[in-house]
């Protein structure tokens, strides 16, 4: 599933009924199609409190309960109606991460598709509903970011490429992704100096500029990546930024007019999230779509 070059096949699209909604079934429909993939739409309907459930549901309670539910429902077939590429639609009662995770996992879903806002300055500490199913879900996800009422077919796809084993997943879906939208390709590596410490792991010989000889063998790892995607054309960048990875990808992106960031993400990080911080911060403060291809676990 995740990282290889298969083409998703089975997606969910989760939505709030909100702003985002329309954008997020349009990316999911458009993909699906692009890819052959079944796409379906689900709305949660967050739970009544659980002491309701114990001391008895009151019967007002219970009818406005029941008339949520039937609005979500009528919602969800207006908005497939318009669109013959959705499958099936689901209303479901619960807690937002584990009713969509549980739902992905009955369907086999291998890519949910998201909705969620840009962050600036200390709101990217903020989180938000997308962030709930991100860190939970062990599936790759969609994160769609403009709630501009037209999405137009991606056109040139940012691949963040770490080094060593965690590259080639995400080159390789990055390449499958421009591929089927006939987008060009970048592929970038950021070698941070932030924070000072860097592993020792690749040494210069005496003779080398250090930095020079750490951009030239990124460059040979991204090349190496990059044809084993099958990705001959492209370009492949290496900056030198005194930004994290997860500053400077987003900040590449927009000024370079990329319009979809591919990102890989661990396993398990700490205390149940499962979403890393370079993943996370790419994902808040990119201006544009953002897939998260989910790496091994590396824990
Ligand atoms: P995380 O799970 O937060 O560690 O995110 C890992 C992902 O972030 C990698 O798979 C890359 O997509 C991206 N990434 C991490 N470090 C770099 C880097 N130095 N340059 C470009 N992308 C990076």
């Amino acid at each position: 599933m995740s990282g290889s070059s298969v083409d998703y096949r089975c997606v969910l699209a989760v939505v709030d009924l909100g702003a985002m909604t329309e954008r997020v079934l349009d990316r999911a429909a458009d993909l699906g199609a692009r890819c052959g993939a079944s796409v379906d739409v689900a709305n949660v309907l967050e739970d009544m409190p659980v002491f309701l459930h114990h001391a008895g549901v009151p019967e007002e309670l219970q009818t406005m309960w029941d008339r949520n539910t039937a609005s979500s429902r009528e919602h969800l077939a207006r908005l497939v109606g318009g669109r013959p590429g959705i499958r099936g639609t689901h209303t479901v009662t619960g807690i937002l991460a584990e009713e969509t995770e549980a739902l992905a996992a009955r369907m086999a879903a291998d890519l949910l598709v998201v909705g969620a806002h840009e962050r600036h300055g200390m709101a990217i500490l903020l989180r938000d509903r997308s962030d709930e199913i991100l860190h939970k879900t062990g599936r790759d996800a969609l994160v769609v970011k403009q709630a501009t009422p037209e999405a137009p077919p991606y056109r040139h796809v940012l691949a963040a490429v770490d080094l060593g084993e965690n590259g080639q997943p995400v080159v390789t879906r990055a390449a499958r992704i421009a591929s089927l939208y006939g987008a060009e390709l970048t592929l970038l590596h950021v070698i941070d100096r932030f924070p000072v410490d860097r592993s020792n792991t690749l040494i210069a010989p005496e003779d080398r500029d250090p930095l020079g000889y750490e951009r030239e063998d990124a460059l040979s790892q991204i090349e190496r990546f990059a044809i084993k995607a099958g990705a001959a054309h492209g370009r492949r960048e290496v900056t030198v930024s005194a930004r994290k990875a997860s500053r400077e990808v987003p900040a590449f992106a927009a000024a370079g007019g990329m319009d979809l960031i591919v990102t890989g993400s661990h396993g398990p990080h700490g205390l149940g999230r499962l979403l890393g911080s370079t993943a996370d911060g790419i994902v808040h403060r990119a201006a544009c779509d953002v897939l998260v291809v989910r790496l091994p676990s590396a824990a």
